[in-house]
């Protein structure tokens, strides 16, 4: 047979993620608040290491293979948050741990649930491993527990849910994860992304629920509230079979030791996280204040972003427009099946004052 070679169908059916936009033409300087990154950066920690490894010697050792059991940074995971290590496994990013779910969980023809607004990668994800991504509708944008049970079938694999979740910022109670978990068959993966716990005091995102169940995992970031977006380091925790069935599939040295040892540094930080889910939540709760008083739709928010809804997807248009012209980058959520909503990312309480500023100038126009 003659012709070029040609990717699987399954695979021409994914529309590639986009990332927030970074750059605006014609300007030097902007407010990125797109990809619910950390205003105030990596804690000093974590510079330090970083500083300590590319400074000095910088070149030495880059001949050498990192580590790829990521012994040191699972020890450091397991000893913070009080788990064993060898149920940890450390990924590029908590994209990785996502994709490796997929690929070891679904395949051909098999079932992935995620809530109607859940995070793009699990779809993505369960595409690129030939399975069907199933959306299951929501309750004023939170996570319907009934909903996602009845829409188990014998084909599904993996339930993905984060929570908080991205883009609506809105939470499931413990409760209602709980009966989540009893409600659904064992041979269902029940993957809780938690990628935005830290942003809630006291709440450890599941991990207590996976040491008690066989079909329960949690993925983790450093790429949310640690500052660490760019370093691409995740993690996930799970039952031993699980870690045993991730591990025949992950691409050994998938972490450079670089990226491993400020890793590292940013857990010994806790300082860092402290001030930062303090300042969130104070300049989170002055932006929903501000943006409900000028009329607009905005939930609860229990992570670093809100999600602003207008009466209309052009009013959407316009409001990111004119943010765009002042120089800040919102994220419009056209993707995620919200086109009246933009998702802003919590930035300092100066950048939440711009923000509204310039909202609230779009607002008053529309009436003239
Ligand atoms: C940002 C985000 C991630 C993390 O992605 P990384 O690959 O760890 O940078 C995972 N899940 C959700 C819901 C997110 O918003």
């Amino acid at each position: 047979m003659n012709g070029l070679p040609q990717p699987k169908p399954s695979v021409q059916a994914i529309a590639p993620y986009v990332g927030g936009q970074a750059k605006l033409a014609g300007r030097a300087e902007v407010l990125k608040l797109s990809s619910n990154e950390n205003p105030l950066g990596p804690g000093p920690g974590a510079i330090a290491a970083f500083r300590a490894l590319v400074g000095g010697n910088a070149g030495a050792g880059l001949h050498r293979y990192p580590s790829s059991d990521h012994a040191r940074l699972r020890a450091a995971i397991a000893d913070l948050h009080g788990l064993d290590a060898a149920r940890v496994i450390c990924g590029v990013g908590s994209d990785e741990i996502i994709a490796l779910l997929c690929h070891a969980y679904a395949g051909e023809g098999d079932e992935v649930l995620h809530s109607a607004h859940g995070f793009l990668m699990y779809r993505l994800s369960a595409l690129a491993a030939g399975a069907v991504p199933v959306a299951v509708p929501e309750r004023d944008r939170v996570a319907d527990v009934d909903a996602l049970l009845a829409a188990v079938t014998p084909r599904t694999k993996l339930l993905f849910l984060a929570n908080p979740n991205n883009p609506t910022g809105t939470m499931l109670p413990e409760a209602e994860v709980v009966r989540l978990a009893d409600g659904l068959p064992s041979s269902v993966l029940l993957v809780l992304d938690g990628a935005y716990v830290e942003y809630v005091e006291g709440f450890d995102g599941g991990l207590a629920m996976v040491e008690a169940r066989p079909n329960v995992v949690v993925t983790r970031t450093f790429s949310k509230i640690y500052g660490l977006g760019g370093l691409r380091v995740g993690w996930g925790y799970a039952p031993a079979p699980v870690i045993d069935a991730l591990g025949r599939i992950r691409p050994p040295f998938n972490l450079s030791d670089l990226q491993q040892a400020v890793a590292i540094a940013a857990l010994g930080d806790q300082a860092h996280l402290d001030r930062s889910r303090a300042e969130n939540a104070q300049a989170r709760d002055w932006l929903t204040g501000a943006l409900r008083a000028q009329g607009l739709a905005v939930d609860e928010s229990h992570g670093n972003f809100v999600l602003a809804r207008f009466a209309e997807p052009e009013a959407a248009i316009r409001a990111d427009q004119a943010a765009r012209a002042a120089g800040i980058i919102l994220r419009r959520m056209d993707g995620y099946g919200l086109p009246e909503a933009l998702r802003i990312t919590i930035g300092t309480m100066e950048d939440c004052r711009r923000v509204a500023d310039v909202l609230a100038g779009v607002s008053e126009g529309q009436g003239t």
